[in-house]
């Protein structure tokens, strides 16, 4: 009996996060979603709109002055029989590492798209990224309230620029002004749309059946024809929803809606719940971990400090993989092979920080961090393993990072290496000199780190340019020709936040002759934990 309640927690938990373009609407589905789940009373809370209740500081202010959001969170909530976890991507493409590592940790994506605008970059750039698991993909067509671009033709560009075939769900009356609502092509029903209701869940009117005459009343005739002539089109050229191809992420299901008007989103939702995987399990070093395996395990895809200034204390966000989670249950820390006990994980409801009594494969929890848990760390209960495939990439973008006032240095260090394992940015450490060098992936991390280091660790730091590149991380199964290497290369050597050996480089010409002088030594672009 327990057994098959334990397998029923897994099997009804899905865990999502959504990929789109700024601006595409991904907070506004969030905020719809969360009313649906009925997390909201009332949508509309989920970019800190009550600002007097959330203190933010100051580089929190920064990023909502610019419009991008740094802050990953997590949100829970049931829908119909589900339970659902929605984790939250970075929108702005400075932090695509950090992107990158969230959607490590879920089993299907949603993908928003503005119908008036298509395709965009960095929806593009996403699919590659969930490309490399294979992850199931489910559209959500935007903005139907404006007008589009022929629905036709957008499904068309989908398929050719993103290479994912496109199997309609539901089928669009109108746009603009005259949107009429969607056809839904599995239930053989029409669902009207009503303006101005975007902020409740609506008594939707439904009319079943293309045929019915209620229909051409409520539509007109002549978007009558069109829904007909377009739904042969449709019928004809496009794909039929395939399960098995879905979950292999070559289909996805393509719906219509409005996300302002609330529209269209809760036809996503019962798809997510239908086709979308439980949670699934994930590699190790050591083969993989199924999400029915009895163990307790999981992994840290993400650290994040100061969510909410009255908790001074950073965050680590693991992902469960297998098994359950108890308050006060021990676990091992897999890395520094130590026993914790864990009494006060979190779970976030829409923002709100909630302790948790109990969670299992699929879920994220929040684990109080005081300097030892790193990105990529895993935690089990019983047999101790590692999971695989959480990488740092190697930064692109660098400066030395200088104090005003010098007394401080320590202050630096501690917060250069905190803000390094919660993998916003990379601190290398020359091993001939006192540098201390700050690398990023994309420019806007470098003012962060600035505005946190004064925000938390109270020390004014500038910074000046530096003659790197590149950086690679370096390693060697001959320990004799890695000690030589390190005695022979040091002026371009240095530590990161995490100890471990990276080769920074004036040049990609020096990085390419050292390659040549060291063929014993791999220098790698990315760092697994
Ligand atoms: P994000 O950057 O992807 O999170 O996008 P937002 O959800 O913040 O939406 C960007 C803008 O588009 C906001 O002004 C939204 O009000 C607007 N928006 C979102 N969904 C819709 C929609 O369905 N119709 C219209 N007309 N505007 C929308």
């Amino acid at each position: 009996m327990a057994e098959a309640n334990f397998l029923n927690e897994i099997n009804k938990r899905r865990t999502f996060a959504i990929i789109s373009h700024p601006d595409a609407g991904k907070t506004t589905i969030t905020e719809k979603v969360l009313l649906f789940g009925q997390a909201l009373q009332k949508a509309g809370t989920v970019k800190g709109k009550k600002s007097g209740q959330h203190a933010k500081s100051d580089w929190m202010e920064m990023e909502k002055e610019r419009g991008i959001s740094v802050t990953t969170s997590v949100m829970q909530f049931p829908y119909r029989e589900n339970l659902v976890n929605l984790l939250d991507t970075p929108g702005h493409e400075d932090f695509s590492e950090d992107t990158y590592r969230t959607l490590t940790a879920v089993d299907s994506c949603l993908m928003v798209i503005d119908a008036a605008k298509g395709v965009e970059d960095r929806t593009r750039k996403l699919m590659e990224v969930t490309r490399l698991r294979d992850t199931p993909i489910i559209t959500f067509m935007n903005k139907l309230d404006r007008d589009i671009r022929d629905p036709l033709e957008l499904l068309d560009e989908v398929e050719t620029e993103l290479k994912i075939l496109c199997a309609p769900v539901t089928w669009p009356i109108g746009c603009g002004k005259e949107f009429k609502g969607v056809y839904h092509l599995h239930r053989d029903e029409v669902i009207l749309y009503k303006s101005g209701l975007g902020h409740m869940i609506q008594d939707v009117r439904i009319v079943k059946g293309l045929d019915n005459p209620e229909l051409e009343a409520a539509i007109g005739s002549g978007l009558l024809e069109t829904l007909r002539d377009e739904l042969e089109l449709v019928q004809g050229a496009s794909n039929e929803f395939d399960q098995e191809l879905f979950l292999e992420g070559e289909l996805t299901p393509v719906f219509f809606g409005t996300a302002l008007g609330n529209f269209g989103v809760d036809h996503m939702l019962d798809g997510l719940v239908e086709w979308a995987p439980a949670p699934q399990g994930r590699q190790t070093e050591d083969g993989k971990i199924e999400s029915d395996a009895e163990q307790f395990s999981g992994f840290v895809f993400k650290i994040q400090a100061n969510m909410d200034p009255k908790h001074r204390d950073r965050i680590a966000f693991c992902r469960i993989v297998s098994g359950k989670y108890e308050k006060g249950m021990k676990m091992r820390h897999s890395r520094i092979n130590k026993d914790v006990r864990i009494s006060d994980a979190l779970t976030f409801l829409a923002g709100d920080r909630e302790l948790l009594e109990e969670a299992y494969a699929g879920d994220i929890i929040g684990l109080h961090n005081h300097g030892t848990i790193r990105i990529g760390d895993t935690f089990t209960s019983g047999e101790n393993f590692r999971f695989t495939g959480i990488p740092n990439f190697a930064p692109e973008l660098f400066k030395r990072i200088r104090l005003k006032d010098p007394l401080k240095q320590k202050q630096l260090l501690k917060g250069l290496i905190q803000l390094s394992e919660e993998g916003a940015v990379q601190v290398f450490r020359p091993l001939i000199n006192n540098d201390l060098i700050v690398g990023a992936v994309g420019v806007l991390q470098f003012d962060v780190v600035v505005a946190r280091l004064k925000a938390e660790y109270n020390v004014d730091a500038i910074y000046e340019h530096v003659n790197v590149s590149t950086a690679r991380w370096v390693y060697s199964n001959d320990a004799k020709k890695l000690d030589e290497f390190r005695r022979k290369a040091d002026v371009n050597l240095a530590l990161d936040g995490g100890d471990n050996l990276a080769y920074i480089a004036p040049t990609m010409v020096n990085l390419q002759l050292a390659k040549e002088r060291y063929p014993d030594i791999e220098f790698k672009e990315t760092r697994e934990h």
